[in-house]
C-alpha cells in the first residue's frame, strides 16, 4: 500500500479506531490501547506500541500512519514563548504558540489556514482564507507543543486562539476538543480549554446545547456598533446586543465565568466612556474582561493607548466592580503575540503570503470619523 493511501489515525476518535481495528478482527479493547497510545503517550510510530502483539504492529503500519503536522521551524522569545510554524500541506502554514508559565503552560493553537472574519487590526486576518483544519491537525499541535515538557501535556491550559475563527469550523474544533477531554487521552478538564470567538452566534447557540463546553472567551473590542462594525465586520451580522444576549443564554456552571477580550486600539475605542459603556453592556453577566494593549505590527495601521490609558480603562472598570485584567503579550519579538500570527517564516518579518488586504489610510479616516 503506498502512504498516500494510509488512513490518518491522528484525530480518529476512540469508536473510529474500534471500527477499524474491527475489520482486522481485533477486540476492542486493542483500539483501547491504540487510542491511548496515540493521545496519552503520545507515540510517533508503531514499532513504539510496545503493548501491542508485533505482528499486529506489522499489520497497523502497513494501513495507518500517526502523522502530526509537518514542523517547519521554532522560533524562540527572549521571553521563553516559542511559535511553531507547521506545514499543513504544500504552501499552507499554521502557527501553534508555546507560552512557559509559573503555574501552567499556555498552548495556543490554530483552527483555520488564515481566517475569513479579516478584523482591521489582527495579521491573521489579512491572509486569504485557505482552509478549515481538521480534527486531527487541531489535536496534534497540543500533542506537538505539549511534549515541550517531560510532564506530559496535562499540566497545560489550551486556548483556541491562534489562526482562524473556531466558531467558522464548528465540528472539526469539537471534535478535537472532546479528544483533548478524553479520560482516556489527552485527559485535560474541559475548564482548561478555551474557546475565543469574534461572535459567530448561531455557532454560539449550537455550543451552548452541548453536554460538555469548553471555556468560552468572547472578542468584544468595542462598545458601540459604528466601532465593532469597522473593526470586526461581522458585527454587521450579529451586532453587540445580539452577541451579548446570546452570552447571557449561554450556560455556564457554577463558579466558571465569560472572559470579554477587549483588545484596546488608540483613538478607536479607549475612552472612559468606552469603559463606562462596557461595564454597562456587560452588567449582570458572569465575567470578567481581558484588555489587551494592541500588539502593533507593520501590516495593521493602529497602535495601542499609552500605558496611562490602558491603567485608566481598567480602573474605571474595577470602579464598576468588573474583574479587568491587564493581558501583557508574550512573543512578540518573535511575531507570536496575540493577532500577529500569519505563518511568517522570519522572526518578525515579511508576511509569506503578502496580504491581498493590508488596512489602509483610509480604514483609519473612516474609523476617526464614526468618532
Ligand atoms: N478568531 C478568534 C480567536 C483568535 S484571535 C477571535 O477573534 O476571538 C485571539 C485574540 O487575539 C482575539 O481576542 C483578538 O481580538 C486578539 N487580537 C487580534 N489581533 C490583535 C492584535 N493586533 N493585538 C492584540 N490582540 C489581538
Ligand atoms: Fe480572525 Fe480572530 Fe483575527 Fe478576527 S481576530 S481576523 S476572527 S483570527
Amino acid at each position: 500500500m503506498d502512504e498516500t493511501e494510509k488512513l490518518n489515525l491522528v484525530g480518529a476518535s476512540v469508536e473510529e479506531i474500534e471500527t477499524r481495528l474491527a475489520e482486522l478482527a481485533q477486540p476492542r479493547f486493542r483500539a483501547r490501547q491504540v487510542f491511548a497510545g496515540i493521545y496519552r503517550r503520545r507515540l510517533r510510530s508503531w514499532e513504539a506500541f510496545t503493548d501491542l502483539p508485533a505482528a499486529l504492529r506489522r499489520e497497523l503500519a502497513a494501513r495507518f500512519t500517526l502523522d502530526y503536522p509537518a514542523l517547519e521551524r521554532t522560533f524562540l522569545s527572549r521571553d521563553g514563548t516559542r511559535r511553531c510554524l507547521f506545514e499543513v500541506a504544500p504552501g499552507q502554514k499554521i502557527e501553534a504558540v508555546f507560552i512557559p508559565e509559573e503555574r501552567r503552560d499556555t498552548l495556543c493553537v490554530s483552527t483555520q489556514v488564515g481566517c475569513a472574519v479579516e478584523c482591521l487590526f489582527c495579521v491573521t486576518g489579512k491572509l486569504p482564507m485557505r482552509r478549515n483544519l481538521t480534527a486531527g491537525e487541531i489535536v496534534a499541535q497540543v500533542l506537538a507543543l505539549g511534549s515541550e515538557r517531560a510532564d506530559s501535556a496535562k499540566r497545560c491550559n489550551v486556548v483556541l486562539m491562534g489562526m482562524g475563527e473556531p466558531l467558522h469550523n464548528y465540528d472539526n474544533v469539537m471534535r478535537a476538543f472532546r479528544l483533548m477531554t478524553s479520560q482516556e487521552g489527552i485527559g485535560l478538564s474541559p475548564r482548561r480549554i478555551t474557546l475565543s470567538t469574534s461572535g459567530v452566534v448561531p455557532a454560539l447557540e449550537r455550543l451552548a446545547a452541548e453536554p460538555i463546553v469548553p471555556n468560552l472567551a468572547i472578542s468584544l473590542n468595542a462598545t458601540t456598533d459604528a466601532v465593532r462594525d469597522l473593526l470586526i465586520p461581522i458585527n454587521r451580522k450579529w451586532n453587540i446586543a445580539t452577541l451579548v444576549d446570546a452570552c447571557r443564554r449561554f450556560p455556564l456552571e457554577p463558579r466558571r465565568r465569560i472572559t470579554f477580550e477587549y483588545v484596546l486600539i488608540a483613538g478607536v475605542n479607549d475612552t472612559a466612556a468606552d469603559a463606562r459603556r462596557l461595564a454597562r453592556l456587560l452588567d449582570g453577566l458572569r465575567k470578567k474582561v481581558n484588555l489587551i494593549p494592541l500588539n502593533a505590527d507593520p501590516w495593521v495601521p493602529l497602535a495601542p493607548p499609552p500605558e496611562a490609558r490602558v491603567l485608566a480603562f481598567q480602573k474605571i472598570l474595577t470602579d464598576h466592580d468588573v474583574t479587568a485584567h491587564i493581558r501583557r503579550p508574550r512573543g512578540g519579538d518573535v511575531s507570536a503575540a496575540c493577532g500577529m500570527l500569519a505563518g511568517r517564516d522570519e522572526p518578525s518579518g515579511d508576511l509569506v503570503h503578502p496580504p491581498p488586504k493590508p488596512a489602509s489610510p483610509e480604514d483609519l479616516v473612516r474609523l476617526s470619523s464614526v468618532r
